[in-house]
Protein backbone atom coordinates (compact mmCIF):
# COMPACT_ATOMS: atom_id res chain seq x y z
CA UNK A 1 0.00 0.00 0.00
CA UNK A 2 1.33 3.35 -0.96
CA UNK A 3 1.75 5.88 2.27
CA UNK A 4 -0.21 8.87 1.96
CA UNK A 5 2.05 11.35 1.28
CA UNK A 6 4.09 14.43 3.65
CA UNK A 7 2.39 17.16 2.30
CA UNK A 8 3.74 19.66 5.62
CA UNK A 9 7.73 19.57 5.37
CA UNK A 10 9.00 22.49 3.01
CA UNK A 11 11.73 21.98 0.10
CA UNK A 12 15.12 22.09 1.88
CA UNK A 13 16.78 25.54 2.04
CA UNK A 14 19.67 25.44 -0.70
CA UNK A 15 23.01 24.32 -0.01
CA UNK A 16 24.44 27.87 -0.97
CA UNK A 17 22.68 29.40 2.05
CA UNK A 18 24.57 27.69 4.73
CA UNK A 19 28.38 29.22 3.57
CA UNK A 20 26.49 32.79 3.87
CA UNK A 21 24.90 31.99 7.11
CA UNK A 22 27.63 30.44 8.61
CA UNK A 23 29.92 33.94 7.10
CA UNK A 24 27.21 36.13 9.08
CA UNK A 25 27.53 34.00 12.58
CA UNK A 26 31.24 34.31 12.34
CA UNK A 27 31.39 38.17 11.95
CA UNK A 28 27.98 38.24 13.76
CA UNK A 29 26.77 41.33 11.38
CA UNK A 30 22.98 40.32 11.50
CA UNK A 31 21.44 43.94 11.79
CA UNK A 32 20.88 45.00 7.73
CA UNK A 33 22.38 48.93 8.66
CA UNK A 34 25.32 47.69 9.95
CA UNK A 35 27.40 46.95 6.92
CA UNK A 36 27.46 50.05 4.66
CA UNK A 37 26.58 48.70 1.60
CA UNK A 38 25.72 45.28 0.19
CA UNK A 39 24.09 44.08 3.36
CA UNK A 40 22.40 40.80 2.42
CA UNK A 41 18.78 42.16 3.32
CA UNK A 42 19.42 45.09 0.50
CA UNK A 43 20.81 42.70 -2.09
CA UNK A 44 17.89 40.72 -1.63
CA UNK A 45 15.66 44.08 -2.49
CA UNK A 46 17.83 44.83 -5.33
CA UNK A 47 17.54 41.25 -6.76
CA UNK A 48 13.62 40.97 -5.83
CA UNK A 49 13.06 44.20 -7.23
CA UNK A 50 14.78 43.26 -10.25
CA UNK A 51 12.79 39.59 -10.15
CA UNK A 52 9.61 41.46 -10.48
CA UNK A 53 10.66 44.11 -12.69
CA UNK A 54 9.78 47.09 -10.00
CA UNK A 55 11.95 49.93 -9.00
CA UNK A 56 12.41 49.49 -5.26
CA UNK A 57 11.61 46.70 -2.91
CA UNK A 58 12.15 46.82 0.86
CA UNK A 59 12.05 43.89 2.90
CA UNK A 60 10.57 43.30 6.39
CA UNK A 61 9.66 41.21 9.17
CA UNK A 62 6.36 39.93 7.23
CA UNK A 63 3.91 40.57 4.51
CA UNK A 64 1.63 41.64 7.41
CA UNK A 65 3.94 44.40 8.27
CA UNK A 66 4.55 45.25 4.58
CA UNK A 67 0.61 45.25 4.51
CA UNK A 68 0.15 47.46 6.99
CA UNK A 69 3.34 49.81 6.22
CA UNK A 70 1.68 50.35 2.95
CA UNK A 71 -1.69 51.61 4.12
CA UNK A 72 0.72 54.04 6.32
CA UNK A 73 3.06 55.02 3.40
CA UNK A 74 -0.30 56.06 1.72
CA UNK A 75 -0.82 58.52 4.80
CA UNK A 76 -4.47 57.45 4.80
CA UNK A 77 -6.42 59.14 7.51
CA UNK A 78 -7.58 57.71 10.78
CA UNK A 79 -10.66 55.31 10.54
CA UNK A 80 -9.94 55.88 6.43
CA UNK A 81 -12.15 52.77 4.82
CA UNK A 82 -10.34 50.35 3.16
CA UNK A 83 -11.88 48.03 1.05
CA UNK A 84 -10.95 43.87 1.00
CA UNK A 85 -12.54 41.14 0.11
CA UNK A 86 -14.45 38.60 2.47
CA UNK A 87 -12.33 35.84 1.56
CA UNK A 88 -8.61 36.27 3.01
CA UNK A 89 -6.44 35.26 5.81
CA UNK A 90 -7.06 37.42 9.49
CA UNK A 91 -3.65 39.48 8.87
CA UNK A 92 -5.28 41.48 6.38
CA UNK A 93 -7.92 43.41 8.03
CA UNK A 94 -5.53 43.26 11.35
CA UNK A 95 -3.51 44.91 9.27
CA UNK A 96 -5.91 47.63 8.22
CA UNK A 97 -6.91 47.35 11.87
CA UNK A 98 -3.01 48.47 13.02
CA UNK A 99 -2.61 51.17 10.71
CA UNK A 100 -5.94 52.82 11.99
CA UNK A 101 -8.38 52.01 9.35
CA UNK A 102 -11.29 50.65 8.91
CA UNK A 103 -11.70 47.50 7.11
CA UNK A 104 -14.90 47.10 4.67
CA UNK A 105 -15.67 43.42 3.15
CA UNK A 106 -16.19 42.44 0.11
CA UNK A 107 -18.49 39.82 -0.70
CA UNK A 108 -16.38 36.71 -2.50
CA UNK A 109 -17.55 33.97 -5.18
CA UNK A 110 -17.99 30.82 -5.09
CA UNK A 111 -14.12 30.83 -7.16
CA UNK A 112 -13.15 32.69 -4.57
CA UNK A 113 -12.36 36.02 -6.51
CA UNK A 114 -14.08 39.09 -5.32
CA UNK A 115 -17.53 39.82 -6.63
CA UNK A 116 -17.39 42.98 -9.16
CA UNK A 117 -20.91 44.14 -8.31
CA UNK A 118 -20.42 43.89 -4.33
CA UNK A 119 -17.35 45.77 -4.77
CA UNK A 120 -18.69 48.66 -7.06
CA UNK A 121 -21.43 49.44 -4.69
CA UNK A 122 -18.91 49.38 -2.01
CA UNK A 123 -16.07 51.62 -3.67
CA UNK A 124 -17.99 54.59 -2.42
CA UNK A 125 -16.05 58.24 -2.40
CA UNK A 126 -14.95 58.06 1.32
CA UNK A 127 -12.87 54.68 0.66
CA UNK A 128 -9.23 55.35 0.99
CA UNK A 129 -7.49 52.32 0.12
CA UNK A 130 -8.31 48.50 -1.54
CA UNK A 131 -6.27 45.43 -0.69
CA UNK A 132 -7.25 42.80 -3.31
CA UNK A 133 -5.75 39.81 -1.24
CA UNK A 134 -5.06 37.05 -4.19
CA UNK A 135 -5.99 34.13 -1.69
CA UNK A 136 -3.84 31.03 -2.49
CA UNK A 137 -2.89 32.81 -5.45
CA UNK A 138 -6.63 33.08 -6.90
CA UNK A 139 -6.84 36.26 -9.29
CA UNK A 140 -9.67 38.67 -8.92
CA UNK A 141 -10.76 40.55 -11.97
CA UNK A 142 -7.47 43.26 -12.03
CA UNK A 143 -8.55 44.69 -15.38
CA UNK A 144 -11.94 45.38 -13.58
CA UNK A 145 -11.26 46.51 -10.58
CA UNK A 146 -8.05 48.69 -12.04
CA UNK A 147 -10.53 50.65 -14.28
CA UNK A 148 -12.75 51.40 -11.06
CA UNK A 149 -10.31 52.39 -8.73
CA UNK A 150 -8.00 54.44 -11.00
CA UNK A 151 -11.10 56.05 -12.03
CA UNK A 152 -11.77 57.05 -8.82
CA UNK A 153 -8.15 57.83 -8.09
CA UNK A 154 -7.69 54.97 -5.19
CA UNK A 155 -5.12 53.09 -4.46
CA UNK A 156 -4.23 49.73 -4.83
CA UNK A 157 -2.49 47.47 -2.69
CA UNK A 158 -1.95 43.91 -3.78
CA UNK A 159 -1.43 41.10 -1.27
CA UNK A 160 0.26 38.75 -3.16
CA UNK A 161 1.57 36.75 0.23
CA UNK A 162 0.95 33.63 -1.37
CA UNK A 163 0.63 34.49 -4.71
CA UNK A 164 4.56 34.75 -6.07
CA UNK A 165 5.03 33.83 -9.25
CA UNK A 166 1.19 34.15 -10.68
CA UNK A 167 0.50 36.38 -13.81
CA UNK A 168 -2.26 38.55 -14.89
CA UNK A 169 -1.92 38.98 -18.86
CA UNK A 170 1.85 37.80 -18.20
CA UNK A 171 2.13 40.91 -16.35
CA UNK A 172 3.44 40.15 -12.98
CA UNK A 173 0.65 40.20 -9.70
CA UNK A 174 1.68 42.24 -7.37
CA UNK A 175 3.33 44.72 -9.91
CA UNK A 176 -0.20 46.02 -11.00
CA UNK A 177 -1.21 47.86 -7.70
CA UNK A 178 0.46 50.41 -6.60
CA UNK A 179 2.31 48.32 -4.10
CA UNK A 180 2.76 44.10 -4.13
CA UNK A 181 3.00 42.90 -0.71
CA UNK A 182 4.58 39.25 -0.17
CA UNK A 183 5.35 36.50 2.76
CA UNK A 184 8.38 34.44 3.09
CA UNK A 185 6.50 32.84 5.66
CA UNK A 186 7.10 28.86 5.45
CA UNK A 187 4.03 27.99 3.84
CA UNK A 188 4.47 30.83 0.70
CA UNK A 189 6.94 30.49 -2.37
CA UNK A 190 10.56 31.33 -0.80
CA UNK A 191 10.64 30.24 2.51
CA UNK A 192 12.69 32.08 5.38
CA UNK A 193 10.01 31.30 8.44
CA UNK A 194 9.39 34.61 8.53
CA UNK A 195 9.32 37.91 6.36
CA UNK A 196 8.04 39.87 4.13
CA UNK A 197 8.43 42.51 0.89
CA UNK A 198 6.84 44.95 -0.63
CA UNK A 199 7.65 46.54 -4.27
CA UNK A 200 6.52 50.04 -5.93
CA UNK A 201 7.53 52.37 -8.65
CA UNK A 202 6.41 54.95 -6.23
CA UNK A 203 9.13 56.79 -4.72
CA UNK A 204 7.63 58.62 -2.16
CA UNK A 205 5.68 55.13 -1.20
CA UNK A 206 8.94 53.32 -0.70
CA UNK A 207 10.65 56.51 1.12
CA UNK A 208 8.24 56.81 3.40
CA UNK A 209 7.76 53.20 4.30
CA UNK A 210 11.87 52.67 4.68
CA UNK A 211 11.48 55.12 7.15
CA UNK A 212 8.34 53.78 8.99
CA UNK A 213 10.09 50.14 8.80
CA UNK A 214 13.01 51.64 11.25
CA UNK A 215 15.37 53.17 8.81
CA UNK A 216 16.45 55.97 11.64
CA UNK A 217 18.70 58.97 11.38
CA UNK A 218 20.27 58.39 7.76
CA UNK A 219 20.05 54.58 7.14
CA UNK A 220 17.71 55.06 4.12
CA UNK A 221 21.01 56.18 2.61
CA UNK A 222 21.41 52.34 2.20
CA UNK A 223 18.65 51.87 0.10
CA UNK A 224 19.89 52.38 -3.54
CA UNK A 225 18.19 53.70 -6.36
CA UNK A 226 17.06 51.20 -8.83
CA UNK A 227 19.97 50.73 -11.41
CA UNK A 228 20.61 53.05 -13.76
CA UNK A 229 17.88 55.26 -12.40
CA UNK A 230 17.89 58.69 -11.71
CA UNK A 231 18.56 58.82 -8.20
CA UNK A 232 17.52 62.16 -7.33
CA UNK A 233 13.35 61.69 -6.89
CA UNK A 234 14.77 59.09 -3.94
CA UNK A 235 16.98 61.10 -2.04
CA UNK A 236 14.32 64.38 -2.69
CA UNK A 237 11.72 62.14 -1.26
CA UNK A 238 13.99 61.11 1.58
CA UNK A 239 14.67 64.46 2.41
CA UNK A 240 11.42 65.28 2.68
CA UNK A 241 9.96 63.05 5.12
CA UNK A 242 13.39 62.84 7.60
CA UNK A 243 12.45 63.00 11.10
CA UNK A 244 8.52 63.42 10.34
CA UNK A 245 7.63 60.22 10.58
CA UNK A 246 7.56 57.15 13.44
CA UNK A 247 9.56 53.92 13.31
CA UNK A 248 7.73 51.10 13.72
CA UNK A 249 11.14 48.90 13.65
CA UNK A 250 9.91 45.68 11.94
CA UNK A 251 13.31 45.36 9.77
CA UNK A 252 14.08 42.03 8.01
CA UNK A 253 17.53 40.08 9.53
CA UNK A 254 20.21 39.42 6.99
CA UNK A 255 19.67 35.63 8.57
CA UNK A 256 16.44 35.74 6.88
CA UNK A 257 17.64 37.15 3.71
CA UNK A 258 20.64 35.09 3.43
CA UNK A 259 17.87 32.35 3.22
CA UNK A 260 15.96 33.46 1.47
CA UNK A 261 18.35 34.92 -1.43
CA UNK A 262 19.76 31.36 -2.58
CA UNK A 263 15.62 30.58 -3.12
CA UNK A 264 15.07 32.95 -6.20
CA UNK A 265 16.95 30.92 -8.83
CA UNK A 266 14.23 28.20 -7.95
CA UNK A 267 11.15 30.27 -8.14
CA UNK A 268 10.79 29.55 -11.79
CA UNK A 269 11.30 26.01 -11.25
CA UNK A 270 8.66 25.98 -7.93
CA UNK A 271 5.82 27.89 -10.31
CA UNK A 272 5.67 25.67 -13.19
CA UNK A 273 5.72 22.34 -11.12
CA UNK A 274 3.19 23.78 -8.47
CA UNK A 275 0.89 24.87 -12.01
CA UNK A 276 1.59 20.86 -13.51
CA UNK A 277 1.07 19.40 -10.12
CA UNK A 278 -2.33 21.53 -9.46
CA UNK A 279 -3.74 20.42 -12.95
CA UNK A 280 -3.02 17.44 -13.18
CA UNK A 281 -5.04 17.04 -9.40
CA UNK A 282 -7.64 19.42 -10.95
CA UNK A 283 -8.13 17.28 -13.96
CA UNK A 284 -8.58 14.02 -12.00
CA UNK A 285 -11.08 15.73 -9.07
CA UNK A 286 -13.57 17.64 -11.94
CA UNK A 287 -13.86 13.90 -12.93
CA UNK A 288 -16.44 13.70 -9.80
CA UNK A 289 -19.87 14.78 -9.88
CA UNK A 290 -19.28 15.77 -6.08
CA UNK A 291 -16.17 18.09 -6.25
CA UNK A 292 -15.46 21.39 -8.64
CA UNK A 293 -12.41 22.91 -9.29
CA UNK A 294 -12.90 26.42 -10.32
CA UNK A 295 -11.50 27.51 -13.29
CA UNK A 296 -8.91 30.23 -13.14
CA UNK A 297 -10.48 33.65 -15.10
CA UNK A 298 -8.90 33.53 -18.53
CA UNK A 299 -5.88 36.26 -18.03
CA UNK A 300 -4.49 34.58 -15.18
CA UNK A 301 -1.34 31.95 -15.26
CA UNK A 302 -1.31 30.79 -11.34
CA UNK A 303 1.51 29.21 -9.27
CA UNK A 304 -0.24 27.05 -7.04
CA UNK A 305 1.49 25.11 -3.61
CA UNK A 306 -2.35 23.90 -2.59
CA UNK A 307 -5.44 23.07 -4.40
CA UNK A 308 -8.88 24.39 -3.72
CA UNK A 309 -12.10 22.90 -4.59
CA UNK A 310 -15.84 23.39 -4.04
CA UNK A 311 -18.01 20.25 -2.72
CA UNK A 312 -21.39 20.39 -4.99
CA UNK A 313 -24.23 19.12 -3.59
CA UNK A 314 -23.15 18.56 0.09
CA UNK A 315 -24.96 19.34 3.36
CA UNK A 316 -23.11 20.37 6.41
CA UNK A 317 -23.21 16.52 7.68
CA UNK A 318 -21.87 15.60 4.34
CA UNK A 319 -19.22 17.93 4.52
CA UNK A 320 -17.88 16.52 8.01
CA UNK A 321 -18.02 13.31 6.97
CA UNK A 322 -15.90 13.93 3.71
CA UNK A 323 -13.80 15.55 6.28
CA UNK A 324 -13.46 12.47 8.08
CA UNK A 325 -12.85 10.35 4.87
CA UNK A 326 -10.36 12.07 3.67
CA UNK A 327 -7.99 11.94 6.52
CA UNK A 328 -9.28 8.39 6.86
CA UNK A 329 -7.70 7.52 3.66
CA UNK A 330 -4.62 9.75 4.64
CA UNK A 331 -5.53 13.51 3.15
CA UNK A 332 -6.07 16.13 5.26
CA UNK A 333 -8.67 18.74 3.51
CA UNK A 334 -9.57 22.33 5.97
CA UNK A 335 -12.99 23.05 4.74
CA UNK A 336 -12.59 26.79 5.51
CA UNK A 337 -15.77 27.41 7.37
CA UNK A 338 -16.30 24.79 8.80
CA UNK A 339 -13.17 23.98 10.62
CA UNK A 340 -13.61 25.76 15.00
CA UNK A 341 -11.84 29.29 14.79
CA UNK A 342 -10.65 29.05 11.04
CA UNK A 343 -8.42 32.49 10.46
CA UNK A 344 -9.77 32.76 6.85
CA UNK A 345 -13.66 32.73 8.25
CA UNK A 346 -14.78 36.30 8.35
CA UNK A 347 -17.12 35.44 11.28
CA UNK A 348 -13.84 34.80 13.21
CA UNK A 349 -12.62 38.10 12.89
CA UNK A 350 -14.08 39.66 15.49
CA UNK A 351 -11.90 42.33 16.34
CA UNK A 352 -14.11 44.40 13.46
CA UNK A 353 -17.00 45.87 13.28
CA UNK A 354 -19.93 43.40 11.80
CA UNK A 355 -19.98 43.24 8.07
CA UNK A 356 -22.89 42.33 7.30
CA UNK A 357 -24.43 39.00 5.82
CA UNK A 358 -21.73 38.46 2.85
CA UNK A 359 -24.02 35.60 1.91
CA UNK A 360 -21.93 34.63 -1.16
CA UNK A 361 -18.37 33.83 0.90
CA UNK A 362 -20.21 32.33 3.71
CA UNK A 363 -22.13 29.92 1.66
CA UNK A 364 -18.60 29.16 -0.58
CA UNK A 365 -16.50 29.07 3.33
CA UNK A 366 -18.90 25.85 4.15
CA UNK A 367 -17.95 24.04 0.64
CA UNK A 368 -14.76 25.39 -0.09
CA UNK A 369 -11.89 22.67 0.90
CA UNK A 370 -8.39 23.83 1.17
CA UNK A 371 -5.69 20.81 0.68
CA UNK A 372 -1.80 21.27 0.79
CA UNK A 373 0.12 20.42 -2.63
CA UNK A 374 3.80 21.37 -2.28
CA UNK A 375 5.63 21.87 -5.34
CA UNK A 376 7.72 18.67 -4.65
CA UNK A 377 5.15 16.40 -4.96
CA UNK A 378 5.33 13.79 -8.01
CA UNK A 379 2.79 11.80 -10.08
CA UNK A 380 2.34 9.02 -7.62
CA UNK A 381 1.83 10.60 -4.85
CA UNK A 382 -0.45 13.50 -6.63
CA UNK A 383 -2.51 10.60 -7.65
CA UNK A 384 -2.60 9.20 -4.40
CA UNK A 385 -4.08 12.46 -2.95
CA UNK A 386 -6.93 12.61 -6.05
CA UNK A 387 -7.52 9.35 -5.46
CA UNK A 388 -7.97 9.96 -1.78
CA UNK A 389 -10.52 12.87 -2.45
CA UNK A 390 -12.50 11.20 -4.85
CA UNK A 391 -12.94 8.05 -2.85
CA UNK A 392 -13.92 10.04 0.26
CA UNK A 393 -16.95 12.12 -1.78
CA UNK A 394 -18.01 8.63 -2.68
CA UNK A 395 -17.72 7.19 0.86
CA UNK A 396 -20.14 10.17 1.55
CA UNK A 397 -22.46 10.21 -1.38
CA UNK A 398 -22.49 6.52 -2.50
CA UNK A 399 -20.43 5.30 -5.36
CA UNK A 400 -23.42 4.18 -7.13
CA UNK A 401 -24.79 7.39 -7.53
CA UNK A 402 -22.01 9.05 -8.40
CA UNK A 403 -22.22 8.96 -12.34
CA UNK A 404 -26.05 8.50 -12.54
CA UNK A 405 -26.96 12.02 -11.52
C1 LIG B 1 0.33 34.30 4.52
C2 LIG B 1 -0.60 35.38 4.13
C3 LIG B 1 -0.55 36.65 4.75
C4 LIG B 1 0.33 36.94 5.93
O1 LIG B 1 1.70 36.80 5.68
P1 LIG B 1 2.73 36.90 6.90
O2 LIG B 1 4.07 37.01 6.23
O3 LIG B 1 2.60 35.64 7.70
O4 LIG B 1 2.37 38.12 7.69
C5 LIG B 1 -1.40 37.63 4.28
N1 LIG B 1 -2.25 37.40 3.26
C6 LIG B 1 -2.34 36.21 2.65
C7 LIG B 1 -3.27 36.03 1.51
C8 LIG B 1 -1.51 35.16 3.06
O5 LIG B 1 -1.61 33.98 2.43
Amino acid sequence: MTLAPNVYDAEPIPEAARAEIDRLLQSGDLFRYTAPEDAPVALLETEFAALMGAKYALAVASCSAALFLSLKALNLPRDTKVLIPAFTFAAVPSAVVHAEGRPVLVDVKDNYRVDMEDFAAKLTGDVGAVIISHMRGHTSDMDAIMALCDSADIPVIEDAAHSLGTQWHGRKIGTIGKIGCFSFQSYKMLNAGEGGILITDDADLIARAVIMSGAYEHNWKKHKPPHGENSSDLAEAFARWQNRLPLYNTRLSNLSAAVIRPQIPELQRRVSDGLKNHDHVADLLNRSPWIDVPAPLAPETRAPDSIQFNLVGFSDEDTVAFQDAAKARGVSVQVFGMSQDNARAFWNWQFIDDQGPLPQTREMLMRACDTRLPVRLRKPELDFIAEALVAAAEDVKGAGLAYGT
